[in-house]
């Protein structure tokens, strides 16, 4: 068996940064933490950080008075921020910058007027908080076939805006029906779709061409992941989606001569190196590695965590 090991993959800049803000959280407030919704959606990240006095909560009421709340990397919608304020809770804003910036774009375009079509998926926490930005001025499509629906006051002010984590093929089809429908449609002031997306997208599509099987270490609710589980099959390979290498089927790489592995942007390179030990182990694979493009991306940690911590009262 040859594994062809797809780069880049796992952690993008904006992972590193939502983890690093709760690591310096912990060690600066001491557990308990809270965090609204998972901080990146990765099953066993989310284990890591409960183990270590994180609590994970769905609304901000379960947060104590005097509690600390992180928000997640995917962002929040105003009426969370508001009623975080509302409690005094001390905040710490883990949304990655590009995420933050589709949230400007909402408000920007909400202000002058337009109906925001958001290509993203229903219930996802990223477009929760992103239509939460402009309720009335949002109308949210998920698929190709939902364009026909759409109602707006005005055919002539319609943009659109993206989730950052989209397949970047089936967005350009919805697409191509919006512009159909809206012949005068205006685009985002840059592409949503981030740049780790499409990286990740690109990299995996290049080798599950030449790949019988094509496995994705990532949870089941990481957008991301999923798509790079589309692009693979669309590429022809037999694509499977896990968050360890123990739920690997064997029979899933029955007959398979060439697997390409790769990660989502939420999944941490030691699962990576675990399925790598165990295709070898179990399977003799020798490993190929692809890298497409080196990444340079880095965000800085949220100010609030950044800034020296306040000097204890001195006693007179
Ligand atoms: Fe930010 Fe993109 Fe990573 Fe999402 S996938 S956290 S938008 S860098």
């Amino acid at each position: 068996m040859r594994v062809l090991l797809a780069a880049p993959r796992g952690y993008c800049a904006g992972v590193e940064m939502a983890l690093g803000a709760l690591d310096a959280t912990l060690e600066r407030h001491g557990a308990p933490v809270h965090c609204y919704h998972q901080i990146v959606h990765n099953r066993h990240l989310v284990a890591h950080y409960e183990a270590r006095g994180v609590i994970f909560v769905d609304t901000v009421d379960e947060v104590p008075a005097g509690g600390v709340l992180v928000f997640s990397a995917h962002g929040v919608s105003p009426a969370v921020r508001a009623q975080a304020a509302a409690r005094g809770l001390t905040v710490i804003d883990a949304t990655c910058p590009l995420v933050h910036k589709v949230h400007a774009e909402a408000r920007r375009y909400a202000r002058r007027g337009d109906t925001i079509v958001y290509v993203g998926h229903a219930g996802h926490d990223e477009a929760v908080g992103v239509t939460g930005e402009a309720p009335d001025a949002v109308r949210l499509v998920e698929r190709e076939q939902d364009v026909a629906r759409l109602v707006v006051p005005d055919p002539s002010r319609v943009v659109y805006l993206t989730q950052t984590t989209l397949s970047v093929d089936d967005t350009r089809q919805v697409l191509v029906a919006l512009r159909r429908r809206f012949p005068q449609l205006q685009a985002p002031s840059q592409e949503d779709i981030c740049y780790a997306t499409q990286n990740r997208q690109e990299a995996v599509r290049r080798l599950a061409a030449q790949a019988d099987v094509a496995l994705v270490v990532g949870s089941v609710n990481s957008s991301n992941s999923k798509r790079l589980c589309e692009v693979a099959a669309s590429q022809g390979a037999r694509a499977y989606l896990f968050d360890t290498p123990a739920e690997i089927d064997p029979t899933w790489l029955a007959d398979a001569e060439t697997v390409v592995l790769t990660a989502g942007a939420s999944a941490p390179e030691s699962l990576v190196e675990e399925t790598l030990a165990w295709l070898v182990a179990r399977f003799g694979a020798t490993v190929e590695r692809h890298v497409l493009l080196e990444e340079d991306v880095h965000f800085n940690l949220p100010p609030e965590i950044r800034a020296p911590a306040p000097a204890p009262a001195r006693s007179s």
